[in-house]
């Protein structure tokens, strides 16, 4: 779920010191099923500026382009809209973003103690630019930080991370960025366009 980009070590016992990613821990399917299936609404709150706005209407251009998908804006946040939200990360864990999957319980109250691999009814959603900022160094730009958002999008409709020999110029939702040579979003930041393997994993999701 969490993107970032750090050193890595092997659970083989070889210690691999490596700018690919990450510690995050990973849902095994994201098979679980989302309150909407593919079709819900985001909702930005207030840290999200107008500049932060174009990372996560990019991500959201990204995947609609799959017919089973739609992921609309909304500027009231209700039940089971996702939340997105910017904040400022801590650069020593080189986490770009991370999303965190609630639910309701039968009295209807929000709870979160839940992974990717449960049934969620909503996702909240946060980009760290100022970690972003940091780790793509002078390769930052609004198509990379699209591509962070891009990614973090994809896990709130149930995608994983793929596997390795699937490229970052395949998925968006691959891992293993580097400093300073963070991917772009695929296309560009002016002509979004998924790819063949995001769109055909996506369309078998919903
Ligand atoms: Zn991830």
């Amino acid at each position: 779920m969490r993107k970032n980009v750090g050193y890595l070590f092997s659970f083989l016992g070889l210690v691999f010191i490596t700018l690919i990613n990450p510690v995050e821990p990973e849902a095994a399917n994201h098979q679980s099923t989302r309150y909407g299936n593919g079709f819900h609404y985001a909702f930005y709150d207030s840290s999200v500026n107008s500049t932060h706005e174009q990372y996560f209407n990019l991500a959201r251009t990204y995947w609609n382009q799959s017919p089973k998908v739609g992921i609309g804006r909304t500027y009231s946040r209700t039940a089971y809209t996702d939340k997105y939200s910017v904040a400022s990360g801590d650069i020593n864990t080189l986490v770009l973003g991370e999303v965190f999957p609630g639910y309701y319980d039968t009295a209807g109250v929000a709870k979160y103690n839940i992974g990717m691999d449960d049934k969620w009814d909503f996702v909240n959603l946060v980009l760290y630019t100022n970690t972003m900022q940091y780790a793509g160094g002078s390769s930052y730009s609004l198509s990379t930080a699209s591509h962070v958002a891009a990614h973090e999008v994809g896990h709130t409709v149930k995608q994983k991370h793929p596997p390795s020999n699937i490229s970052l110029n395949q998925s968006v939702v691959q891992t293993g960025y580097t400093f300073n040579n963070l991917p772009v979003i695929p296309g560009g930041s002016g002509n979004v366009q998924i790819t063949t393997y995001d769109l055909n994993s996506v369309n078998s999701k919903f």
